[in-house]
């Protein structure tokens, strides 16, 4: 079995690495000269608008999927009309636009912070008077870790706000006074049937996750059923194939969705060590036609990611639980360049280590 991936980033590397014990062989599409996952299968380098290339790239592949969301929609398409590519172009369309995501989760009952679109002046002010204080400001398109949004706390903000942001579509969106950040990974195989990782806790700084600990402390059933038929609503609407993400706020008790990955994501690294089969092995199950594995935990998991610069890796090893992944990337500011997942049968011990290894981060 042959798979193409679109990106060639570290969410790519794990792909093509779960993909080996299965005989499953991965081939890479990135345009970057530096890839984390071409150290580890083939790739081709070439523009997503380039179809010269792109054509080559499909000769003898099964299926094709991505790893990076902003891969462009007709690039996907394009593709999918010649070997099958999952999940559908239709995800990629929804998840990179935020207005459209939200509408379309809207449309289906998934309750959603209140929203408004803007794009000029005047619907800023409208968004102001209706939605009103605090907000947060967002690109619609083109935003993640953070990167292109804003919160507005006051009227004395909004001069400055709109100076920042203003002239792009925007998602204006109410302040969620969140107890807490979630999300869960679900998968949909090619034959529907569908599977879900427990929901997880995310702490984030500036924007980047920073530490996911799973399965979240205190996780009521009543949580966890009501995020996976969400997952499920988004998933069957869409005719999913493959890992799915969805990020959401948990208020007073109660579930928000704020965003969808339609891609394995940072949040479930964690299950490479912390769960029966890992969210890469059935991302690559599902997009093969095969069946896909159980999602059981194995134990307590806290993962956290290496931002910027790795500690010293003796150091980080002689951590006992501790499962480092390093992505072999130049290390640059904000840059992942790895993960370390910490796994025990004990929460208490796990989140001990967990505290020993944020002391060698910094
Ligand atoms: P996003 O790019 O939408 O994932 O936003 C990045 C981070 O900003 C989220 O993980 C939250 O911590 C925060 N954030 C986004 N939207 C909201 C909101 N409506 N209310 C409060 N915090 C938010």
């Amino acid at each position: 079995m042959n798979i193409g991936i679109l990106g060639g980033g570290q969410l790519g590397r794990m792909m093509a690495l779960a993909g080996y014990p299965l005989d499953i062989a991965c081939r890479i599409f990135e345009p970057a000269h530096e890839s984390s996952a071409a150290q580890v299968t083939s790739r081709l380098q070439g523009e997503f608008d380039d179809y010269r290339t792109l054509f080559e790239f499909a000769q003898g592949l099964d299926a094709v999927t991505f790893e990076f969301e902003n891969v462009p929609v007709n690039t996907a398409r394009w593709l999918a009309e010649r070997v099958p590519v999952f999940p559908p172009p239709e995800a990629l369309a929804v998840a990179q636009d935020r207005i459209a995501e939200k509408t379309f989760f809207a449309s289906l009952g998934i309750p959603v912070p209140p929203f408004a679109a803007v794009e000029t002046r005047a619907s800023f002010n409208d968004a102001l008077s209706e939605i009103g204080l605090p907000a947060v400001l967002k690109t619609t398109r083109f935003g993640y870790d953070g990167k292109g949004q804003a919160v507005l706390k006051s009227h004395s903000e909004v001069e400055s706000i709109w100076q920042l942001l203003g002239g792009r579509p925007l998602n204006y969106e109410s302040f969620v006074p969140f107890d807490r950040e979630l999300s869960i990974i679900s998968v949909r195989g090619r034959d529907g049937e569908i599977v879900h990782y427990p929901l997880v806790e995310n702490a984030h700084r500036e924007g980047m996750l920073r530490r996911t600990t799973a399965p979240a402390p205190q996780l009521t059933t009543g949580l966890q059923k009501k995020a996976e038929e969400y997952a499920r609503l988004v998933m069957e609407r869409l005719h999913y194939v493959g890992v799915l993400a969805i990020e959401l706020f948990e208020v007073k008790g109660e579930l928000l969705v704020n965003e969808m990955a339609p891609r394995v994501h940072n949040s479930g690294h964690w299950t490479i060590e912390g769960a029966a089969t890992s969210q890469f092995e059935n991302h690559m199950r599902a997009i093969a036609g095969l069946p896909l594995g159980s999602t059981k935990p194995l134990g307590s998991a806290i993962m956290l990611n290496l931002i910027g610069q790795t500690p010293p890796l003796a150091k980080m090893l002689a951590i006992p639980g501790a499962h480092v992944h390093l992505y072999g990337k130049t290390p640059r500011a904000n840059r992942k360049l790895g993960h370390v997942t910490l796994l025990g049968l004990e929460a208490s011990v796990v989140t001990e280590q967990a505290g020993r290894l944020e002391a060698l981060i910094g």
